[in-house]
């Protein structure tokens, strides 16, 4: 029997509120969050339970506006032995952001993370994937304020997001402000393109076979696992309907959501997850 060696890949949170989401902000103001039902503990935990049922640690990708509000959670999902990471304060996307405002949100963000976790926070993860190319600048303040890797650079070309060209495997940032790990999320090759295949949308909408190929191919490929993502509105069939929203972001939005814990459950039996920390202490 030849050595096989167990590749590791990464299961990833975006712990945010679903009326959160880039696509819903020209329906729901900022002003309205705090008026509306929360739903991030009920299906952050949901996904807790389903890590737990296959012994599996992810890393938790939170918002400082979800950490203020819910301690407990943050709390729980680092007594759970998963990674607490940081995705900003209130997902404005960098590019709403100019770098003090930016370097404020890394920063506070972390520090509540740290201080209910307990833990050190290494990772950070843009929302939206926005550090898109021209705000490299983003980079170099997580460099600075003492991040270790980030998972923003999403090398897919796409409109509003995607860093075309970037790396596809975890890799070393050339930074002038002291080095940081990029983690990109998982993409597959196909007739010369790179194509998106890291979760969302693409999980729930695509067949689950498109997803599976897209690990195995990393694997195949030798140099390390993919990173998959997930928000915990993806496992809330019953989350409210957000009104006035077009048919466009409604089917993008809302379809599949009743099948994510299912396929989510087939992706964990079949491959093998930590959280990004581990990978990077691990040095591979
Ligand atoms: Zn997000």
């Amino acid at each position: 029997m030849s050595p096989h060696r167990v590749v590791h890949h990464h299961f990833t949170v975006d712990v945010e509120e679903y009326f959160q989401v880039s696509a819903m902000e020209p329906h729901v103001p900022r002003s309205a969050w705090d008026t509306l039902p929360s739903r991030v503990v009920d299906s952050t935990v949901r996904i807790l339970d389903l890590l737990e049922a296959h012994d599996t640690r992810g890393t938790f990708f939170t918002l400082g506006w979800v950490a203020r509000r819910h301690p407990d959670l943050v709390r729980r999902i680092a007594k759970a032995g998963h990674e607490v990471a940081s995705h900003g304060w209130d997902h404005k996307r960098v590019t709403q952001l100019d770098p003090e405002a930016f370097r404020t949100q890394a920063r506070d963000s972390r520090a509540i993370l740290e201080d209910l976790s307990g833990k050190p926070v290494r990772g950070y993860r843009a929302p939206s994937f926005s550090i898109v190319p021209g705000l490299e600048w983003a980079l170099e303040i997580l460099a600075e304020e003492g991040y270790a890797y980030d998972s923003s650079l999403y090398p897919v070309r796409r409109r509003g997001y995607g860093f075309p060209g970037g790396g596809r495997h975890v890799h070393a940032l050339p930074l002038e402000a002291g080095p940081l790990t990029e983690v990109p999320p998982l993409t597959i090759r196909a007739r010369g393109f790179t194509l998106p295949a890291g979760g969302g949308g693409t999980f729930r909408q695509l067949p689950l076979a498109y997803t599976v190929r897209a690990f195995a191919a990393m694997e195949a490929e030798g140099m390390g696992g993919g990173t998959f993502y997930i928000h915990p509105w993806e496992v809330d069939p019953g989350q409210p309907r957000v009104d006035g929203v077009p048919l466009r972001t409604r089917i993008r939005h809302y379809r599949g959501l009743a099948r994510t814990e299912t396929r989510l459950a087939a992706l964990l039996a079949r491959f093998r997850f930590r959280p990004i920390a581990e990978t990077l202490a691990a040095g591979n």
